[in-house]
């Protein structure tokens, strides 16, 4: 990556110098010109005619105003001057392009191709929901409605509203508006039992917060009468804002100092959006988060293992991941099951989970090979005998 970094800095630098060689040659002919056509001006002036590289045209070789002719000489040696500039610089910014591209192929690995499975076909109407849902969850509705458009999609205003409310609350929210977060917060009571209780109170001190941070002692005392007689199981914090009149103007000094502390509202401003998102029965991460973060997990393994077998074919395998790929707890959506005697992961069909008698669970396969011969078997786990129609699917 630093090699890319360094090699597209010097394309930049290299680009710079060329244009800016280019407009000072333009800005000379011009110059130059205008002399030519007005030659009553050429004498008065005062400046270097000749374009920066071209070593041709002499420095402080002035046109001589007496004659047409010579003028019209020296545009044409200036002309052709930076003709020959702009060819060295034009080849100059190409090799640094190219040296870029070679850096980008060297640090990238372009043939990952042959280890996506070929018999996945991509669902091009998940992918536009995704891209979509992507755009409005995180407030770009302009955006969202041209894809709407371009993509010959149609999703109605039901689904968008709520994005948008969301976007407000918080855009409100990052200009110390808490009113729409707290007013959201209080109609969705009933269907956030359960959940981040505190939320309600984290936010109402934080409004105090912010009314006692203008100075105002008594519309902060006023908002605290107003609203923490609601929260009796907050009394001890309750305790330590109102404690906090006593320094309204010397809060971050004071004793009561991690009140104030930028943390707080980072962390409430994520809350917020966490239970925004599990009311309206949304992910809190947008799809193309997950895919992006799961992506970026799985690529330096997969990188690997293109090293050792450029295709799934090549590891005989046609419809997954050549390797095993731990992409984090918080990118796992089902649960797993993986047999302890076989170490495959348990499926749906003919390998699905089963429970024995004495309680051990392992894949259908492992069971079906247990026997050998007799109905009866013991479990590898513990020495209970059993047969295999006691056993009962398990379902997660
Ligand atoms: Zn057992």
């Amino acid at each position: 990556m630093e090699s890319i970094e360094n090699e597209y800095a010097a394309m930049r630098r290299r680009h710079h110098r060329a244009a800016a060689a280019t407009d000072d040659a333009l800005h000379h002919i011009a110059l130059a010109l205008e002399a030519h056509r007005s030659p009553a001006s050429a004498d008065d002036m005062q400046v270097d005619v000749s374009p920066d590289p071209d070593p041709d045209p002499q420095p402080g070789a002035q046109p001589d105003a007496d004659s047409p002719l010579d003028q019209l000489r020296h545009l044409h040696k200036l002309a052709k001057g930076l003709q020959a500039a702009l060819v060295l610089d034009h080849k100059s910014v190409g090799a640094t392009i190219n040296k870029l591209g070679r850096a980008i192929d060297a640090a990238t690995f372009p043939h990952l191709g042959g280890l996506c499975a070929p018999n996945v076909r991509l669902n091009t109407a998940k992918i536009n929901d995704a891209i979509a849902s992507h755009l409005f969850r995180t407030g770009l509705f302009d955006i969202g409605h041209s894809f709407l458009r371009e993509a010959h999609l149609q999703l109605h205003d039901d689904h968008i509203r709520p994005f948008r409310r969301l976007h407000d609350i918080l855009t409100a929210f990052r200009h110390q508006d808490l009113r729409p977060a707290i007013a959201w917060r209080e109609e969705n009571e009933d269907a956030l039992r359960g959940s981040d209780e505190h939320l309600l109170f984290r936010l109402h001190r934080l409004a105090y917060l912010q009314i006692l941070g203008t100075g105002d002692r008594d519309a902060a005392l006023a908002y605290a009468r107003a609203h923490f007689a609601h929260f009796p199981d907050h009394i001890t914090s309750v305790q330590r804002l109102m404690t906090c009149l006593l320094y309204v103007h010397k809060l971050a000094e004071s004793p009561y100092r991690d009140l104030v502390s930028p943390a707080h509202r980072d962390s409430i401003e994520r809350a917020l959006s966490r239970e925004y998102c599990r009311a309206q029965g949304m992910k809190h991460d947008p799809s193309l988060v997950t895919v992006v973060r799961c992506g970026t997990k799985a690529i330096p393994t997969l990188i690997k293992a293109s090293r050792v077998a450029p295709t799934l074919s090549d590891l005989g395998m046609d419809d997954a991941l050549p390797v095993e790929i731990d992409v984090g707890r918080e990118c796992q959506f089902h649960s797993i099951f993986t047999c302890p005697v076989s170490k495959e992961e348990a499926s749906e069909g003919n390998n699905m989970p089963m429970m024995l008698p004495c309680g051990h669970v392992l894949s259908n396969q492992s069971i079906l090979r247990l026997p050998r011969g007799s109905h009866r078997f013991k479990c590898p786990y513990c020495p209970m005998e059993q047969v295999g129609s006691e056993c009962r699917e398990v379902h997660f």
